[in-house]
């Protein structure tokens, strides 16, 4: 199915005309192409220093590094959680991704995934973290017993929230808390529905189309701060936008600080023409 939709996205986007174009492929994707005129624009990255300090400190903050695709690497330094990693590297033309990023998952880690799309799991690689790393996975085939990780993950609550996915017969978004910092993740979720029904997060991370969807409803997503992710390398997205940040490029690293409520991150502003 092709469907091309033109929106314009009202004065959130810095009063500049945006045009998206949708287009449906067959696994229900969805592609954004920028096509405005010479715009004055800021945009917040993560400077080098950032990620030269890379590590962690105990219990004080909460760092999430962007693997790639909907890969997401959790830890307060104690625990490490990641979401829809490992999956088959390349899967549907997403993002391959690097071995040593498997060789360098944690030990004992928990695994968690929205549904076995091959660009959110891959048992095979599962099977292999398991047997060289230990841990525990969670997804469809055991979510009841993710109540069971509270007694051993102290520090955080992980709610698994069954919602739809074209061509999944089970699919979860995930909102986890840590010393009461919320994060949300939607995973491949077709609706807004879900991620609209959360309350005072502090990220979310969502695709494209869950961002369009919630600008077309002209509704708003309780959160301070928003991650873009499952990008595709034909997709083109630029959204500028304080609160937003576009996760395209591998290893991105987001801090959430327990003493302070907004995410400590560097900021650097620059001007594109
Ligand atoms: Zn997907």
């Amino acid at each position: 199915m092709l469907l091309i939709k033109k929106a314009i996205v009202p004065s959130l986007l810095c009063d500049n005309e945006w045009i998206f174009t949708f287009i449906w492929d067959s696994i229900s994707r969805i592609q954004f192409m920028y096509t405005g005129g010479k715009v004055k624009i800021s945009v917040l990255i993560l400077s080098l220093m950032a990620i030269s300090n890379w590590g962690y400190s105990q219990n004080e903050e909460i760092t999430i590094r962007f693997i790639s695709n909907c890969g997401l690497h959790i830890t307060d330094g104690n625990a490490n959680i990641y979401v829809d990693f490992p999956y088959r590297s390349g899967a549907f033309i997403y993002d391959e991704f690097d071995r040593a990023e498997i060789d360098s998952i944690q030990d004992s880690s928990i695994f968690l995934f929205t549904h076995t799309h091959g660009d959110h799991y891959s048992r095979k690689n599962m099977k292999y973290v398991l047997k060289h790393k230990k841990g525990k996975k969670y997804g469809k085939w055991n979510i009841d017993s993710l109540v069971n990780l509270e007694s051993e993950l102290t520090d955080f609550k992980i709610v698994a929230i069954k919602n739809k996915h074209n061509f999944s017969f089970a699919h979860y978004s995930y909102c986890i808390t840590w010393h009461g910092k919320r994060i949300f993740i939607a995973g491949d979720a077709e609706s807004t529905e879900t991620v609209l029904r959360q309350k005072e997060l502090d990220w979310a991370f969502i695709p494209g189309w869950i961002f369009i969807a919630v600008l077309d409803e002209k509704k708003e997503i309780d959160t301070k701060m928003m991650g873009i992710y499952h990008i595709g390398p034909k997709d083109s997205i630029k959204i500028i936008h304080p609160k937003v940040l576009v996760l395209n490029k591998q290893g991105e690293l987001i801090t959430i600080s327990n003493s302070n409520s907004m995410p400590d991150r560097n900021k650097k502003e620059i001007n594109l023409e």
